[in-house]
């Protein structure tokens, strides 16, 4: 159980509760003042099979009034068009400002229910009840909300930060494996800009972390959104160090957008595997810039690539791609949000632990940077 504080917006703080079923929502429901509202619940054609029957008793429980709307599952689905049909069941539905959304499922749906919550009526309320790793560890908490626009990454948002969190995880016992472990490369993100003692924690519990040991998934999901509201906390709108959740997510985006346009829906690569294969690419800027600032220095300090691609392998996470031009990729970080100024951002490491934020990769560098992972 970890409270949010200092969030951005009209609620002020949140809740996050970790638990192995749903049967405390009812409760934490009621307390946070949205008994007795209507409720929308938001989930993919996947999950409505799964566990939508054991959401709407827990939210009839406190005395709502569920409606349901079912979502087309995927990466390529997070476009305005899904918002709007969000929209037409909620007006149907006569929803009011008081009333509130349910996101029953990944980052995906998250997404896109947030940014219909941010939006219909200038904002209505939303919880989080996240069922794949990423999103448990992830995209459900801090309060960005959005879609792809023209095949761009996240262009069109919003922040509007949930209610409530509530994260059950027992449900990623349906999760398919690759789906699952993609969920590791957000979780190397947040050891790799936070923590040494977390890296070698998730090093050496691979095997437990593969077969879904319940025990050690709950601390994987304790420690990163510990660490994830360490930041958000501090700057719930990205004016600083909020930027370094975007460690891997420069060249990761590209590749994610390219990959969902040239790939098949089976073989596109999934978003934590592109923040993996981003994440090797930004330690090797990391590895540069630091040759280059200290030529002459024998202080310098080099981070172990060989490990952390020995570490992405144990979860059968790639460290090559291929099928995607490289010149496609550098176009479309040109394009990328975290740039200023026309020069692109990087999130590069002084160390484990000690991210900083960087316009200064030259176009050769990149190339560079892309050509390692390819
Ligand atoms: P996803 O939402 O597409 O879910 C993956 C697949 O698993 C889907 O097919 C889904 O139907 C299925 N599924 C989900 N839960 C299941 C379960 N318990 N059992 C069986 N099947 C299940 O993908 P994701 O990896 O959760 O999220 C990726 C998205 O998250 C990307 O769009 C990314 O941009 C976004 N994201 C957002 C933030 C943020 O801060 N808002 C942060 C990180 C990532
Ligand atoms: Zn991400």
């Amino acid at each position: 159980h970890i409270s949010i504080n200092k969030a951005l917006g009209s609620i002020s703080e949140y809740d996050i509760v970790i638990s192995r079923n749903f049967s405390g929502l009812s409760a934490k429901i009621a307390d946070i003042g949205l008994a007795g509202k209507k409720v929308c619940i938001i989930c993919d054609a996947n999950i409505k099979n799964f566990y939508i029957h054991e959401v709407k008793k827990s939210l009839s429980g406190a005395s709502c009034k569920v409606y349901t709307h079912i979502i087309q599952p995927g990466e390529k689905n997070k476009i305005f068009a899904s918002v709007e049909k969000i929209y037409k069941t909620l007006v149907y539905n006569n929803f009011e400002r008081s009333d509130f959304i349910a996101a029953l499922g990944g980052g995906v749906t998250g997404d896109i229910s947030g940014f219909a919550a941010a939006t219909y009526m200038r904002g209505i309320r939303f919880i989080q009840l996240p069922t794949t790793l990423l999103s448990m560890v992830d995209s459900s908490i801090g309060g960005k909300t959005g879609v792809d626009f023209l095949s761009f990454k996240n262009l069109i948002g919003a922040f509007h930060m949930p209610a409530l969190v509530y994260t059950n995880i027992e449900t990623l016992n349906t999760l398919d494996r690759r789906n699952f472990l993609s969920g590791m490369g957000e979780v190397i993100k947040h050891a790799l800009i936070k923590s040494n003692r977390y890296y070698d924690f998730i090093e050496n519990n691979v095997d437990n972390i593969i077969k879904k040991d319940f025990e050690t998934l709950l601390n994987l999901v304790y420690i990163s959104n510990t660490i994830k509201k360490s930041i958000v906390e501090k700057d719930p709108d990205e004016k600083s160090c909020r930027a370094f959740l975007n460690l891997g997510h420069t060249i990761g985006h590209a590749l994610e957008r390219e990959s969902v346009i040239t790939a098949s829906d089976e073989t596109a690569l999934l978003h934590g595997e592109c923040v993996g294969l981003g994440c090797i690419s930004a330690l090797y800027l990391s590895n540069l810039y630091s040759l280059r600032l200290n030529e002459n220095s024998h202080s310098r300090h080099l981070l172990d690539i060989a490990r952390l691609k020995r570490i992405l392998e144990s979860f059968f996470l790639p460290i090559k791609f291929k099928g995607i031009d490289i010149n496609d990729i550098l176009t479309s970080c040109l394009k990328d949000k975290k740039n200023s100024e026309g020069r692109v951002g990087f999130v590069l490491l002084k160390n484990i632990g000690s991210p900083f934020l960087c316009h200064d990769i030259s176009y050769d560098e990149m190339k560079g940077a892309i050509e390692t992972i390819y």
